[in-house]
């Protein structure tokens, strides 16, 4: 029996970790997302890890010093433009998860006060920095993270369902070197080899596509995606 499946998003993400819960309620807000991670939701290092995340709150910190303080640590292999990036946008990106109900630890404030955060330092930082949820910031950013794309209207979870290859325009057809969707499965290798046809088959991120390609042409793409995911399964050794 052919139990291939397809499923259609605008955007897949692969990795359910702080980076692809992040991107993944991101982009939510205009698109159908599609999450894959190949465990269960939360096991990835995110979840781990304890210290905290590094940006700059303290009004005695600098943009500058943080830039210097993870160039020094770097050794030299930090690439500049990188570096200068994420220091400027840290804050910005913190207060995102602060706005989406991550309980990093404040300082007692007066009635009326802003909140304010409690920041230890750490590593190579020159001044205290890093925010933190106790000693479990990893625990505490992922099970947030989690609650909020379980939530969201318009993200699909596949969980314990391992990407296996992507799938790009020339494989289908096309001339480009575009990834368009890719294949995914949930058993272990040895039972793909068998159960090669039980695959799973998710096509196609872009929807200009799907709109514009006339129905006996997205049975045809459907078809061959299903064979190239049969292709694939037999691949691995
Ligand atoms: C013990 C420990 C302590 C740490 N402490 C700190 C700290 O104090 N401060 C700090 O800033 N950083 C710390 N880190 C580093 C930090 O945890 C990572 O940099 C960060 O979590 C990476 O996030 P991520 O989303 O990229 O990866 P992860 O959280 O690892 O997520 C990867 C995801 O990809 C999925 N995946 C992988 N391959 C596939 C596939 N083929 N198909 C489907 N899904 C797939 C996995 O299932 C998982 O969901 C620590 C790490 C560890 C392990």
């Amino acid at each position: 029996m052919n139990t291939n499946r397809e499923h259609l998003c605008d955007v897949l993400v692969i990795g359910s970790g702080a980076a692809g819960l992040s991107l993944a309620l991101r982009v939510a807000e205009r698109a159908k997302v599609i999450v894959l991670s190949k465990g269960p939701l939360s096991e990835g290092a995110t979840y781990y890890a304890q210290g905290g995340i590094a940006a700059v709150f303290d009004e005695a910190d600098s943009i500058e010093s943080h830039v210097n303080d993870t160039n020094i640590a770097g050794a030299g292999l930090c690439e500049e433009d990188t570096v200068q990036f994420i220091a400027e946008n840290a804050k910005e990106c913190v207060q995102w998860l602060i706005d989406g109900g991550v309980p990093f630890d404040q300082v007692e404030t007066e009635k009326d006060e802003a909140p304010r955060y409690h920041l230890t330092r750490e590593g190579g930082h020159s001044h205290r920095r890093i925010l933190h949820a106790a000693d479990a910031t990893g625990m505490a950013m992922q099970t947030t993270l989690q609650d909020n794309v379980q939530n969201h209207p318009n993200i699909e979870i596949f969980e314990r369902y391992n990407a296996l290859d992507l799938i790009t325009e020339d494989k289908v057809g096309g001339s480009k070197d575009k990834v368009v969707g890719a294949i995914f499965g949930t058993a272990t290798k040895s039972t793909l080899k068998r159960c090669a046809l039980s695959l799973s088959c998710w096509q196609r991120a872009a929807r200009q596509k799907c709109t514009s390609t006339p129905q006996t042409q997205m049975s045809l793409l459907a078809t061959v995606l299903q064979w190239h995911g049969a292709q694939a399964a037999a691949l691995p050794t």
